[in-house]
Order: structure tokens, then sequence, then C-alpha cells
């Protein structure tokens, strides 16, 4: 028995997806740029699939550009304007690091967030001027699952940085989020197919009329200039199968996964003693489930729950031979010992009572276990 509880790291393709893609990968597998039966074939596939991409997303299919996933879709944004307009760039302290080390790869600023994980509007006030070219704030956090406020974001924007561009990573949000709404209004959006049930390596960023981004790669110039390479035709089909699934059942996947995230959730805080949930539920996409258990090293939990069978992962990553606490729990003032015991465990469109079971029966035996003297 196993319990699949990482759907925010990758989540298993769609069956709509597989059955998109076969037939892209065995009979029509031309190059869409050719010009012959099967190249037209393929440039028939990746246009349907950008009607049905732009359709979820609230976009013409010319704003949307293929990208080989969001880390892809996130340096485009923030390098791509920065090659155009130069300028500050600005973004939150909880943004993922596709979004982070781009920003400070050109010499940005990120600004504070609250204790949930939310971009301090006060602090972004702060930190906007003329100068500021793009701001990009994630629409609904990778490791605590909160969701941002994109509409009080941007009137920040508008009135402290008029001439600035608004980017958000909607990598984690399309699961579980009407991104066309809720991104509205946002100049550039990342996605990435396989947090959704699309496959992985492929994604798109959303560019609006009017917005000008230089390219990153050089090549072909496919994508209207704005991404070379050859497409992933099979991946670009996949990942608008997924979304059109993931549109279609969003409702009922949202109130479905939301009552075992609850379940989950509360089970732990009443079977483990002092276990703290983290950043504020009522804020976060129904998928997200954060837990810290203080005096328990989350790696030392993690193994013990993968020979249980259960696939978590942790707020904390390797750095240099040392582990260290997560960027976001940091950023979020989670004291370094108690992000140091923090467990993510994110579920997903596959996710069953059977997981939640097997998951309220392992780990707090694996916490008890761990915290024996
Ligand atoms: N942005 C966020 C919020 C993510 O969670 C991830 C993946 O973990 C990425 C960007 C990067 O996406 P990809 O894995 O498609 O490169």
């Amino acid at each position: 028995m196993q319990a699949y509880l990482d759907h925010a790291a990758t989540t298993p393709v769609r069956p709509e997806a597989v059955a998109a893609m076969l037939p892209l990968l065995t009979e029509r597998f031309g190059n869409p740029s050719g010009v012959h039966a099967v190249a037209r074939a393929a440039r028939t596939a990746v246009d349907d699939a950008r009607d049905v991409v732009a359709t979820a997303l609230g976009c013409r299919p010319g704003e949307v550009v293929f990208t080989a996933g969001g880390t892809e879709a996130d340096n485009l944004a923030i390098l791509g304007v920065h090659a155009r307009r130069g300028g500050r760039m600005v973004c939150a302290a909880a943004e993922h690091h596709a979004v982070l080390h781009a920003i400070d790869a050109i010499g940005g600023q990120a600004v504070a967030v609250d204790s949930s994980g939310a971009i301090d509007l006060d602090a972004l006030d702060g930190a906007l001027d003329g100068d500021v070219t793009l701001v990009s704030v994630m629409l609904a956090n990778n490791e605590v699952g909160t969701i941002a406020d994109l509409d009080a974001v941007a009137e920040v924007v508008r009135r402290r940085a008029p001439g600035a561009l608004l980017h958000t990573d909607a990598v984690q949000a399309f699961a579980w989020l009407d991104v066309a709404r809720l991104a509205a209004v946002a100049d550039l959006i990342s996605v990435s197919a396989h947090k959704f049930g699309g496959p992985q390596g492929i994604g798109a960023l959303v560019v609006r009329d009017g917005v000008d981004i230089a390219p990153i790669l050089h090549g072909g110039g496919q994508e209207r200039e704005r991404r070379s390479g050859t497409h992933n035709v099979a991946g670009i089909a996949g990942m608008a199968a997924a979304m059109a699934a993931v549109v279609a059942q969003r409702d009922a996947t949202v109130a479905r996964v939301t009552t075992l995230r609850d379940r989950l959730a509360d089970g732990l805080l009443a079977a483990v003693p002092g276990a703290v949930e983290t950043g504020d539920r009522a804020r976060k996409v129904a998928g997200s489930c954060h837990v810290r258990f203080p005096g328990v090293e989350s790696e030392a939990l993690l193994l013990l729950l993968d020979d249980a069978g259960v696939c978590a992962s942790a707020g904390s990553a390797c750095a240099s031979g040392a582990i260290e606490p997560s960027h976001v729990l940091t950023a979020m003032g989670v004291p370094r010992d108690e992000a140091l015991s923090s467990l993510r465990l994110s579920l997903g469109w596959t996710s069953t009572d059977d997981d939640i079971d097997l998951a309220l029966k392992v780990i707090p035996d694996a916490v008890g276990h761990l915290r024996e003297p």
C-alpha cells in the first residue's frame, strides 16, 4: 500500500493527457514547422492545443508561448522583459527559486511576506517606484499553499509603479483555482503541465498583446520569435488535454480534496502532541497540508514515512552539504528548528480516503518513534 502525498512536486498524468499524446508520438509525429502532411498534422495539433490553453488561461491564442515547463516560463518572463526594458524588478520573498534566482540574477529585490506566506502589501508599496519594470508575485505557494490576492497586488503596482508589468507564477494554482479570473490582472502568467496532470517538461507563459519580451533561447524563431526550439507536440497536446480535464472537473475535485485535506490536517493535529499547522488553512489551495512536529527532524521522518509507503516532502533543502530550512518558511518567520521539523503533504486529483487513512496511521507513530529518548 502506498500513499502518494507529493502532488506539489509532480502529479500523475491524467488518462485524457495520455490519450491525446500517444498518436502524436507514433502517427502524427511531425515537426510542425514543416510543410508536408505529417508536419501539417502536428501543426494542427499545436494550434488546437493553443486554443484550449488560451481559453483555460483567459487569453488569446497568440498570447500563449509554449515553454519547457514552469522554470523556463518564469525565466522568460523576467529575463525577457529585463532585456527589453531594463530597470528594477521586485518579487515576493516566498517565490519559487525559478523566480527568486532569476530576479536575483538581474539585481532585483525580494520583499517581505506575512506569517501566512502572502506578500506584505506595505512592504511592496515601500519597494516600488517609477524605476520598477516588473513585479512578480506567485498565485499559489508551492510549499504552504497560500493564495495571493493579485487584485490587491495590482492596485499597489498601478499606484506606485504605473509602468511596471505584473507577472504571476501560477504553476501551483492551476489545479485548484480559476487562473483565468484570478490572474486577469497579470501581464504575464506561468504554468507547468506536470503540476496538474499533464506531462513533465512542458509549460506555457502567457504574454499579453503589447508586452514585448526578448527571447532567452535563440534559434529557429518558433512561437513568433519568443521561444526557439522544435515544439514538444505531444507534450503540448497532453498539457491542453489535462487543462481541459482540470477545468471540467475543478469544482468537484476541489470540494473532494478539501474534505480529504481537512481530515488529514485535523487528524494529525489531534494525534500528534505539539503539532503545528503552517499558515492559514482558509487561504490555501485545497491540496496543501503543511505541518510542523517540533523535536523531529524532517529528513529522518521522511525516511520512516517512505519505508511505510507514504511519499511526502520536507520544508527544507540540502544546501552545501547541510540541511537548511526552506526560504519560504524562513520568510514567514517560522523559527529555524521548527522549519527543520516540517512536513509537506500535498494532495491531488488521484488522492483517496485510503491515502489519508494510511498517512494518519503511519505519521503519528513515526513522529512518536523519533521523539523517543
Ligand atoms: N514555480 C512553482 C511555484 C513551482 O512549484 C515549480 C515546480 O516545483 C516551478 C515553478 C518550476 O516548474 P517546472 O518544474 O515545470 O520547471
